[in-house]
């Protein structure tokens, strides 16, 4: 008997290491999701730079454009104003080549700001393109190491399910009304374990609660009492270590 209580311990095992590899599995499409995000935000870094830098290009290109035309406007000003013979004239034609020489003076400051502006913006971008390019590098390795990741969770959910037929294979053969309790007592409780054993010869190994009555299995076919307080099945049995090889390590976390 003690054996057949190791088996369904040795399957409980498998089951709880089994819920806990179908869970790190199940977040792996959210991780993957989360990195294609990331990549995408990286890649748009990159682009609206690179069109922010463009515009400003253009920008300083349209003042160069108007600061040059503003100097051939004074030029030509200047070389009519030498043969303007009324005084009126001369005076309205003088304060407009005035009035662009300012506005001139003005935009060749802002003019060379610009450029420098572009300049350093554009060897900054080189460093930024670089950073980011080694980002989404890291980024699409860490999807690689999810999609491998997923595979190796695959094989391994793979091989509990064929121990865990093959174990409830050998309890069935015997003891098919143990499978059934524990079966039913996992459908019900929300936490493994759902065998637990009797703690100090007193408390339900689940709960921690204390066991009413005389602590004895009703049934020496089914060496179990249900607890009242949380429904595990309680074996009566003196504590059993586990089959080492059951006792999952686990695949660790995987976030
Ligand atoms: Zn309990």
């Amino acid at each position: 008997m003690d054996e057949a209580i190791r088996f369904l311990l040795a399957l409980q095992d498998y089951d709880m290491r089994l819920r806990e590899l179908m869970q790190n599995r199940s977040h792996i499409p959210q991780n993957i999701a989360a990195l294609d995000e990331d990549i995408e935000a990286s890649n748009r870094k990159i682009i609206q730079e690179k069109n922010a830098i463009q515009n400003a290009k253009l920008e300083t290109q349209k003042l160069e454009k108007d600061f040059k035309s503003s100097e051939e406007m004074i030029a030509a000003g200047k070389y009519k104003l030498a043969f303007t013979k009324n005084s009126r004239e001369y005076e309205i034609l003088a304060k407009t080549i005035a009035d662009e020489e300012r506005k001139v003076a003005q935009w060749e400051e802002l003019l060379l700001e610009r450029m420098l502006e572009n300049d350093s913006r554009q060897s900054e971008f080189s460093h930024l393109q670089e950073a980011a390019n080694g980002e989404i590098q890291r980024l699409q390795n860490e999807k690689e190491r999810q999609r491998q990741l997923s595979t190796h969770l695959e094989e391994n959910i793979a091989e509990l399910n064929r121990k865990i037929a093959a174990m409830r294979g050998i309890i069935q053969e015997n003891h098919g009304r143990w499978l059934r309790h524990y079966d039913e007592t996992k459908r019900a409780i929300r936490k493994m374990p759902c065998i637990v054993f009797v703690k100090n010869n007193q408390y339900c190994g689940g709960c921690n609660l204390k066991l009413s009555g005389n602590i004895s299995a009703p049934d020496p076919a089914f060496p179990f009492i249900i607890c009242e307080s949380c429904a595990r099945l309680i074996s009566i049995a003196p504590a059993l270590e586990v089959a080492a090889e059951a006792s999952g390590e686990g695949e660790g976390d995987i976030n």
